[in-house]
Order: structure tokens, then sequence, then C-alpha cells
């Protein structure tokens, strides 16, 4: 099937906000600057200690740069102008990673390419994406009953942010446009958190009133740069006041990452999503090339030290590629899957995103409700996540590779 033609709808990319700044803050300066962004409450505490300030002051610039958002030093007005200009002659700067370019889809979608603060100078961007009413992806795995939504979040109803991990990516699955790019830089973790916080300040999202939920997967693979990636979360739950039961890591299967993942402390600990994407090791070694070193099994044994929360669920995440992983018996052999690891799934169906250089297709939406309904006629909870941003290139790293490429 390598050698089929890609389709790609007849699509117009639709730009906005071409090669301008999305927002009014300063391009983050090169070299030897740094950023006060991805400091969390403690460090920064500690750095106006080493200043002589009082470290109180470092709660002042939490407050600012996480909770209002503020994208530049000379606006933390709360802080003495003689502090906020000491800071600024030694280097510090807020530093939050940048919306540099926009594109809206007809959707709602909208779809970011990040600078961050560090590669300001190579022009490095990442993918970051808002979905108003998320993709249903994140639906149907019992949280929502935890917390019925209150009048106010209704009112609002909810948004989903994809959000990337790494610059490209190093596992090299033969259907993922990221995979092409290779693996670039890891991002910080303020480079990581920063895309949320950038988001949250471009909708004025009230953190705790609306409903936001995390999906860390844009570009990237979170386990292979756990320490920043999870840096990334306490600081978004700490900090920016996001819960973590919100949040949804996706990773290919990295063993020793899920293993690490499992010690986290639930307060600090996202859903876990894992792309399965085959039925079985033979189809997965094929499409992901990472399987011969860690097989479904191993990925599963892993997956049960994660100690999960009453009614939360693992998900698998499955790509439907044309006549590769969409047919009949590949549904009942998932079904099988799902059974035997005795863990409460759900599966997320995501019908392939085509992109230029890759050599799949798309699957007919006859073989993804077909799969869709044997999946569910086995008593496997089952979502199909609705395509988004079509129209913007909406698949992970596409949108950069098809501006860039
Ligand atoms: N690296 C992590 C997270 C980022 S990829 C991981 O692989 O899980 C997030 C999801 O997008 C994965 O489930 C991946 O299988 C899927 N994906 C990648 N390329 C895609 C494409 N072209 N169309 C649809 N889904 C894709
Ligand atoms: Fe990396 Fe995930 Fe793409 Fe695989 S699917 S290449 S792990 S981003």
């Amino acid at each position: 099937m390598l050698d089929q033609a890609v389709t790609v709808d007849p699509i117009q990319l639709v730009q906005l906000d071409a090669g301008k700044p999305a927002e009014e803050s300063p391009v983050p300066k090169a070299d030897g600057q740094k950023p006060l962004f991805g400091m969390d409450g403690e460090a920064l505490s500690a750095l106006m200690s080493e200043m002589d300030e009082p470290s109180w002051r470092g709660r002042q610039i939490t407050e600012a740069i996480y909770r209002q958002r503020v994208a530049d030093l000379s606006e933390i007005t709360t802080l003495p102008k003689t502090l906020r200009q000491k800071l600024a002659s030694e280097g510090w700067e807020v530093g939050r990673p940048r919306l540099a370019q926009v594109f809206r889809s007809t959707d709602g979608t909208e779809r970011y390419l990040v600078q961050c603060a560090a590669s300001a100078k190579s022009a490095e961007t990442v993918e970051t994406v808002w979905m108003p009413e998320g993709d249903d992806g994140e639906s149907g795995d019992g949280t929502d009953s935890i917390s019925p939504p209150t009048d106010a979040e209704r009112a609002w109803n909810r948004a989903t942010i994809c959000v990337s991990s790494q610059v490209g990516c190093a596992v090299n699955c033969q259907f993922c446009l990221t995979a092409k790019l290779g693996l670039q830089r890891n991002l910080s973790a303020g480079e990581i958190a920063g895309q949320v916080v950038s988001v949250l300040a471009r909708h004025g999202v009230e953190v705790g009133r609306e409903r936001v939920n995390l999906v860390f997967m844009g570009m990237g693979e979170p386990f292979l740069n756990f320490d920043n990636f999870m840096g990334a979360v306490r600081l978004l739950v700490t900090e920016v006041g996001l819960s973590p039961q919100r949040m949804t890591v996706s990773t290919s299967g990295i063993v020793p990452g899920i293993e690490r993942f499992a010690q986290e402390p639930v307060e600090f600990r996202p859903k876990l999503a894992i792309s399965l994407n085959a039925p079985n090791d033979l189809i997965r070694q094929e499409l992901m090339p990472i399987n011969r070193k860690w097989n479904i099994e191993a990925v599963v044994d892993a997956v049960r030290q994660v100690k999960l929360r009453p009614r939360e669920r693992i998900t698998f995440e499955y790509v439907l590629l044309a006549g590769v992983t969409d047919q009949a018996a590949h549904a009942g052999e998932v079904a099988r899957l799902v059974r035997r690891t005795g863990l409460p799934v759900k599966v997320n169906l995501i019908a392939w995103n085509p992109g230029p250089g890759i050599a799949y297709s798309m699957p007919q939406p006859g073989a993804v409700e077909a799969f869709r309904a044997a999946l569910a006629s086995e008593g496997v909870p089952t979502y199909l996540r609705r395509p988004r941003g079509r129209d913007i290139y909406a698949a992970c790293g596409q949108l950069k590779r098809t501006i860039e490429g």
C-alpha cells in the first residue's frame, strides 16, 4: 500500500496575519536573553532573593506571567519600575513563546506557528492548535461525570488546545508528517507551557470558569522529552491553574517513559493515550518502527503500572489508513486486543490526514463508519475524532511542512 498515490483534498490554504505577529508582544530577542517564563514560583522567589529583593516579589512575577499572561517585563506593574529595569539590564525577559502566524479554518479551528524564545534567531517554529468544541476525541472517558459542567461552562462550552513537545520527532512513524522533519530539538518546559498560555491569552480564556482540555498530541514525542514535558504539566497545574484531568498525553509507546509517567503523583498526572494505530505487531512495526523496540505487549505491560483514577480510561488512538489498517478483520483484532489487556480502554479512531510526500490513502467514509460500528458492537467504547481544520492542514506536522516544505 505504500506505493499508493496520496490523495490531498483540493483545499485552499487560508493564511491570516501572514508574516506579522499575531500579538502585541515583542519578538523574543536572541542570544543572552533569559526567559522568566518556564520558572516556577519557587525558582522566581529564589531569583528575587539572589537579587536582594524580597522573595515574595517572585510570587508577583508568577501571578503576572502565568495568570495575567503579561508578555512584557515593562507591563508587570506590580513590580517597582527600578526592579523591572534591573531585570532587563541583567538580560531577563518574560520570553513567552509568540504566536508568529495564525491560520484560521472555516470550522473555527485555529492553527499557530509558534516561535519559541530560544529559537528566535533561527525562526524555528512548532505548531499549536485551538479547537473550539474539541474534536470529540477527549470525550467519553467518564471524567465528565466527576464534575458536571456549571451553567457558565455550558454557556462557553469547551475548547481543546493541541500542544507540541519537540521541534520535529525522531520516532519515524511512516504515516506522520512530523517524522519527515526529523528531531530538531527538545522544547523546554516553558516553551511547552508557553504555547498554552499564549493561546489562552489570545482567546481571553478564564481558567477555572471556562472548560479547556489540553492534548499533548502536536509535534514530537512527549516521552522522549520527559522532564521538560512533566515540567510543563507542573507549571500548567500549579501556576496556570489547569487540571491534569483535562490533559491527555499521547505516546507512540516509549516504555521507559510510560514507566516514569506511572510514578508521577496523581495531582500532576495527565491522562494517557497510546498510539496503537495497528491491529497487531506485524502491521504496527511496518507503520511504526519503534514497535520493533517495544511491541504492543511491552507497551500494554507498562501501561498497567499507571494507577488510574476512578472512571479514568486509557485511550488507544488508531489511525485508519485505507487498505492498511481499516479492514473489517482489523476491527475484530483490535476488539480482541483491547479485551486481552483487561484495562479500561477507549478507542479514538482518526481517519488519516494526508500530506505531501506520504504515500498512504485516506480511508473511505464507509470504511471508517464500518470500523467504528464493528468495535462498538464488540462492546469497545469507540469515538471518532472529527477532522478539524482540514482546510488549514490539520494533521500533526502538516502545517509546518506545507508552509516550509
Ligand atoms: N508522538 C506522539 C504524540 C503526537 S502524534 C504520538 O505519536 O502519540 C498524535 C497522534 O496523531 C498520534 O496518535 C498519531 O498516530 C496521529 N497522527 C500522526 N500523523 C497523522 C496523520 N497524518 N493523520 C492522522 N493522525 C495522525
Ligand atoms: Fe513522532 Fe508521534 Fe509522528 Fe510518530 S506519530 S513520528 S511519535 S509525532
